[in-house]
């Protein structure tokens, strides 16, 4: 009994899944449902796309929610990236469409000449350091975003790993970053605010989790209960990637429900 809270559809710039796809895909797959989470990159603001892509993605969502009632549901939610980069355009955003479910994420640092996403960095040529520093940018992004601006549930902590350590294969050492982890998982809990558990970097030989076993840990121990499972499918045949392994690693820690949201409230439901 899986919800899966984060997929992208062709209504995001880097994705090319219909909805009508992802449908099909999750009533296969025995889903109870999944949210649609299109890109809303708040340092695209001033492109007139950045907007209507969004509302264009909440009326087709609408349409094939209400076509799969009863068998499926679909949450119509929105993906903030980088709100810090103009939290006027995230707000007007969030305000304009009654959507389901909010996904808060940072995928660009205000790093000076390298505000990009980390997506599009070569992170080869970097010094250690550069990646020291540019990591705790980062971290300290997430973390103001975290307190400051409006979301449902925080998505895939310690993302630049996928980059900096996966697709570059640069070690990090992430308890330098433990901290402001603990700071940004401790604002989750205050803020009633949900943490995905992000499996997007999963595939056959290794379980990626964003964010890891040892961070997830500590998000317990301080207390936090309201966990998400997120592929943050770009592809419809992506749609359930690493979500049984993620799910059946919360459920040996004793954890046996997941949040999703409709309206912007928590909705509950167990993994079985
Ligand atoms: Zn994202
Ligand atoms: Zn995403």
């Amino acid at each position: 009994m899986l919800f899966n809270i984060h997929t992208h559809s062709e209504h995001s710039h880097d994705a090319q899944a219909k909805i009508a796809e992802l449908c099909e895909k999750a009533l296969a797959e025995g889903l109870v449902g999944f949210a649609v989470t299109d890109h809303c990159d708040c340092e695209c603001a001033a492109n007139p796309k950045a907007f209507t892509s969004l509302t264009d993605s909440f009326e087709d969502c609408q349409k094939w929610k209400a076509r799969y009632q009863g068998r499926l549901v679909i949450a119509c939610g929105v993906e903030i990236g980088e709100a810090l980069y103009d939290p006027a355009f995230a707000e007007k955003v969030i305000a304009s469409r009654p959507w389901d479910v909010v996904l808060g994420s940072v995928h660009a640092v205000r790093v000076p000449d390298w505000e990009m996403p980390f997506s599009l960095i070569d992170f080869s040529d970097f010094s250690d350091d550069f990646i020291r520093q540019y990591l705790h940018v980062y971290f300290d992004d997430l973390k103001e975003m975290a307190k400051t601006q409006d979301y449902d549930v925080l998505c895939h902590l310690t993302v630049p790993l996928r980059y900096i350590c996966g697709k570059f294969h640069r070690t990090v050492d992430l308890s330098e970053y433990d901290g402001k982890i603990d700071e940004i998982l401790k604002t989750v809990i205050k803020r009633h605010k949900t943490l995905e558990i992000n499996t997007s970097g999963c595939t056959a030989e290794r379980s990626l989790l964003m964010p890891d076993e040892a961070i997830l840990d500590r998000y317990l121990a301080f207390g936090g209960n309201n966990l998400s499972v997120g592929s943050d499918a770009h592809v419809a045949n992506r749609l359930t990637n690493g979500l049984r392994q993620a799910a059946a690693m919360l459920k040996r820690k004793g954890i046996d429900e997941l949040t999703y949201y409709l309206n912007r409230s928590p909705v509950f439901c167990s993994i079985e």
